[in-house]
């Protein structure tokens, strides 16, 4: 049996249009659902098996990207959200009634990642937004339940869907962040 990674990988990746330029996301509400506005093509979109991000229920990984934090409103039931946990990195505002993540935010300014916030397109009926293009730490997926006995299975589907899987995040980012940490430091100048 195939490992199922997110629906929206499945069935293989659908590329995303070079012109795109963002679109409107709803959480899962019936009635008056919070509406994001997303000016920009998502960047570093990615798989990700942590515990932490939003993902459909009973789906393995999540799908998250960044965009410019200057680039999302939120247009509709702003009301309906609630930072998730405000001692984490990452502020995840969320709906209060759905639970669905609208965005993430990072408030240190020192941080390597400030000014990005954190978006999950599959929100958007907009098609044209680029799709993951690696997998970032795939063994916390065990920490959210899943069979450390399946983990061959789960990484050698993401390689075959060309969403290379990484424990941690991907090289370049790995490298920002390794190298703001080292400015930060004087080990490198600025
Ligand atoms: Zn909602
Ligand atoms: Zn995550």
């Amino acid at each position: 049996m195939t490992v199922s990674i997110h629906p929206s990988v499945d069935n293989g990746i659908k590329q995303g249009s070079k012109d795109f330029a963002g679109g409107t996301l709803t959480c899962k509400c019936t009635d008056k659902p919070v509406k994001v506005s997303v000016k920009s093509q998502v960047l570093h979109n990615h798989a990700c098996g942590c515990t932490q991000c939003w993902r459909p229920k009973g789906v393995l990984f999540s799908v998250v990207g960044v965009v410019p934090r200057d680039k999302i409103t939120v247009t509709q039931n702003a009301d309906k959200l609630k930072v998730v946990d405000t001692a984490a990195t990452i502020h995840r505002h969320a709906c209060k009634v759905c639970g669905v993540h609208m965005f993430g935010r990072i408030e240190n300014t020192k941080h390597a990642f400030h000014g990005l916030d954190f978006i999950h397109s599959e929100l958007s009926t907009e098609s044209g937004w680029s799709p993951p293009g690696f997998a970032a730490f795939v063994s916390s997926i065990i920490e959210a339940g899943a069979d450390p006995a399946n983990m061959g299975a789960v990484r050698s589907r993401l390689k075959q869907l060309g969403l290379e899987p990484y424990d941690c995040l991907n090289p370049p980012l790995m490298d920002a962040l390794a190298t703001h940490a080292a400015k930060q430091s004087g080990v490198l100048k600025a």
